[in-house]
């Protein structure tokens, strides 16, 4: 009766995990694209021979063994370790929050002294009990990264003060006594080798992928196309708003093509200072070690989402989540689609946990 078993909406990370594994338990597949290309925000696009991640950087890393080899059925993964840098006005510093930043910032040379320096400074701020992200960040780090490290480039990415947001976001970084500038604590890291795009490609093999189709107008003209459906885009969006708008943060980001062959040195330097627009820049060829003659730079400027624009986080405050939760009932209702990925579980998710969450699904299904 149906056409397909399953309709696929979205073909990046999610979406396209879903079609490699339903493809392989025999299941007939038609996955659609709003973009006219496939890979959603992990796809590059090649300018001057040098792989530009076009929605923003993209480091896989996990510490799930079962992940990284799922991964690495569809791509061998180079050494690349994220070691950001991050200014602030004319200080540098190493991140994430590890020995190398504390004796920049403090002169302190052994573990014990960087720790007395933190309590020091939690002490005198009377925190007991972190409430919000500012009193977490102060609670691990001190005043002093905090102001400096924290704080700008938080309310840059954010648009919300320290003190509106939840604790979790600053819990995702590292606090190190050790001298390691390696951003992840996950056994398994790196770049996929021949780019995430050819991933993905790879991922989809021989599933039948339209691009250029927006689902919401598809699916008018092809309501039976198939029993069930996966759907990987907004989640508010697909009830057609009906309880309010869920808020996501943009990124724009400016490229330019730069004639010299290395601008900074580091794929990832961060802007923490409030003055500087952008948060961080990202000199793409360092992620897969490029000896090409230019480079290829991102400034990344961080928006509050309008519609029309690409949503990249979730606003995963009080009033989102409470909002999320309704909709949520509302999808569990739908019992013949599934929601999942970034956007249609509106989680601020890595990589790895999107594909365990597929993985998780498919397991559901079958
Ligand atoms: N963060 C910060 N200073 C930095 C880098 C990160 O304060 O130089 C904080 C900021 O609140 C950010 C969070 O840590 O939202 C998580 O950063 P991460 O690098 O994990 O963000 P993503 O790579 O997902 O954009």
């Amino acid at each position: 009766m149906y056409e397909y078993d399953y309709l696929i909406v979205g073909a990046g990370l999610y979406g396209a995990v879903m079609a490699h594994e339903l493809n392989k338990a025999g299941k007939k597949c038609l996955v659609i694209e709003k973009r006219n290309h496939i890979a959603g925000n992990v796809y590059c696009e090649e300018i001057e021979g040098i792989r530009v991640h076009k929605y923003g950087a993209h480091i896989f890393h996990t510490s799930n063994q079962k992940v990284w080899k799922y991964m690495n059925q569809f791509a061998q993964f180079n050494h690349y370790i994220n070691s950001p840098i991050a200014i602030y006005k004319d200080e540098l510093y190493n991140l994430p929050f590890n020995m190398n930043t504390f004796n920049k910032m403090w002169g302190v040379k052994t573990p014990e002294q960087a720790k007395q320096m933190i309590r020091m400074q939690i002490e005198d701020s009377n925190i007991t009990d972190p409430k919000n992200l500012e009193e977490q960040a102060i609670s691990l780090v001190g005043k002093d990264i905090y102001e400096k490290l924290i704080k700008g480039y938080t309310q840059k990415q954010w648009g919300r003060a320290c003190t509106e947001l939840p604790a979790f976001i600053i819990k995702r970084l590292p606090v190190r006594f050790t001298y390691d500038n390696n951003y992840f604590n996950d056994p398994y890291q790196g770049i996929p080798m021949g780019g995430y795009t050819k991933l993905i490609q790879n991922m989809l093999g021989e599933v039948e992928v339209r691009t250029g189709v927006d689902f919401f107008e598809f699916r008018k003209t092809n309501p039976d196309i198939s029993k069930k459906i996966i759907f990987t885009g907004m989640l508010d969006q697909y009830f057609d708003y009906k309880l309010g708008e869920l808020e996501y943060r943009s990124v724009r980001f400016e490229t330019e093509v730069l004639d010299c062959d290395n601008y900074q040195g580091n794929a990832v330097v961060n802007y923490t200072d409030i003055d500087v627009p952008y948060t961080r820049i990202i000199e793409h060829k360092h992620f897969e070690y490029g000896t090409q003659e230019k480079t290829v730079i991102s400034k990344e400027y961080s928006s509050e989402w309008k519609k029309g624009m690409e949503p990249y986080y979730p606003v995963n405050d009080e009033k989102n989540t409470r909002l999320y939760e309704k909709y949520k009932e509302l999808a569990d209702k739908e019992k013949d689609v599934i929601f999942g990925g970034r956007l249609g579980s509106y989680r601020y998710y890595d990589m790895d946990k999107v594909v365990e969450e597929a993985l998780n699904q498919v397991e559901k299904l079958m």
